[in-house]
């Protein structure tokens, strides 16, 4: 489909706006779940090709409507089976997105905002700022080019807000991308399959709380205490450990299951046993599992990442203390794809740009 100026971009509509629009041009409602399931399920872009539809819908659907796609500008595959996209959005802006397979399951991750505003300490994406939110058509649009990209339309996959951004800071779009994601008609994706990893925007949480399509939740707490937390995730200086926790005891969860903890080890800085103990501590009875993190180094980042005896002590003292705990092994580092290593560069250039992916 050829984008035009002023068409409406189905990527950007949920269902029922789109039955909305078609209706506004007399057509029936069922139409949007046969367009729905062309574009999500069967990963149809061209509007020719939807058989079902009538010659005159697909008329007004070319005339009228554009379905927008990120661009695949780079891919590259890593020596585990991890590869990383780099995307070119509408306007020139790129993001990254990565597949990793068989973790069990295949997972893709995903990013919310072109760079973060949130500038943790040891992580890249917040090296660079918020250059801009993504649009829901954008967050989902990532997930059919990689489902298109691997052939994995007719596979189940995860995914994780994991990637570059804060989803919370960009709510709306992030839910709306989650209800699109949902849709029975499209990738019907459950929310058990879904986790957004945030660093616990306290009001969005309790927003997110009240959600119909609940993801499961990770939130990214790296240390137990406020004045280790505020130097490394600087929101912390806004909400704190204490009332995060405290959202947490709150948060509505299904049957067996449980918010995620992650907590990024930096040699010497929140890897100490004492911290282990005063994680255990400020955990206990949250229905929690901790995930270890274990610092994935680069040129700029200011820390370094522990011994292997030192995060398998960490995780001891946590286990001993009956918390749930695994070491997340760190994947495609040797594509930079790793948590924490996205980062794109050259994106206050205008177009035309040359985009490098580096650390
Ligand atoms: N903003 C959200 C989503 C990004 S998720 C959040 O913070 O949760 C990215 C995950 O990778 C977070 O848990 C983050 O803390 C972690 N991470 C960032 N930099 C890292 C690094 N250098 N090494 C290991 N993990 C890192």
């Amino acid at each position: 489909m050829i984008p035009q100026p002023l068409s409406t971009d189905l990527a950007e509509l949920e269902r029922p706006a789109l039955e909305h629009a078609l209706a506004a041009r007399g057509y029936q409602p069922f139409h949007a779940r046969q367009i729905f399931q062309w574009i999500y399920r069967r990963g149809v872009a061209d509007v020719g090709a939807m058989t079902d539809l009538s010659r005159d819908l697909r008329s007004t659907l070319t005339a009228e409507f554009n379905l927008s796609s990120p661009a695949i500008v780079h891919r590259d595959r890593s020596v585990d089976g991890t590869q990383k996209f780099l995307l070119r959005l509408g306007d020139g802006r790129t993001v990254e997105s990565v597949f990793i397979p068989d973790t069990p399951s295949q997972t893709f991750c995903i990013s919310t905002q072109v760079g973060c505003a949130m500038a943790c300490a040891f992580c890249l994406t917040g090296k660079m700022g918020l250059v801009r939110n993504l649009t829901a058509g954008e967050i989902v649009g990532q997930v059919r080019v990689l489902a298109d990209a691997l052939e994995m339309r007719a596979v189940p996959f995860n995914i994780v807000l994991m990637g570059m951004g804060e989803p919370l800071h960009n709510y709306d779009e992030t839910m709306k991308a989650l209800r699109i994601l949902a849709d029975e008609h499209g990738f019907n994706m459950s929310p058990r399959r879904m986790t957004l990893s945030t660093v616990g925007l306290l009001p969005a949480l309790e927003r997110l709380a009240k959600e119909p399509i609940m993801p499961n939740l990770a939130i990214s707490l790296h240390a137990p205490t406020d004045g280790q937390r505020g130097e490394l995730v600087p929101i912390n200086r806004k909400y704190g450990v204490e009332d995060i926790i405290a959202a947490c005891r709150r948060f509505p969860l299904k049957r067996r299951s449980r918010i995620t903890f992650e907590y990024v080890l930096l040699a010497g800085v929140n890897d100490r046993p004492e911290d282990a103990r005063r994680l255990a501590k400020l955990l206990a009875g949250v229905k929690s599992k901790v995930n270890l993190i274990p610092l994935n180094a680069a040129a700029g980042i200011p820390f370094e990442r522990p011994s292997d005896d030192a995060v398998n002590q960490f995780a001891e003292i946590l286990a001993e203390r009956h918390l749930t705990v695994s070491v997340r092994k760190s994947r495609g580092r040797d594509i930079r794809a790793a948590c924490g290593q996205l980062i794109v560069e050259g994106q206050k250039l205008s177009s035309g740009q040359q985009f490098a992916v580096s650390i």
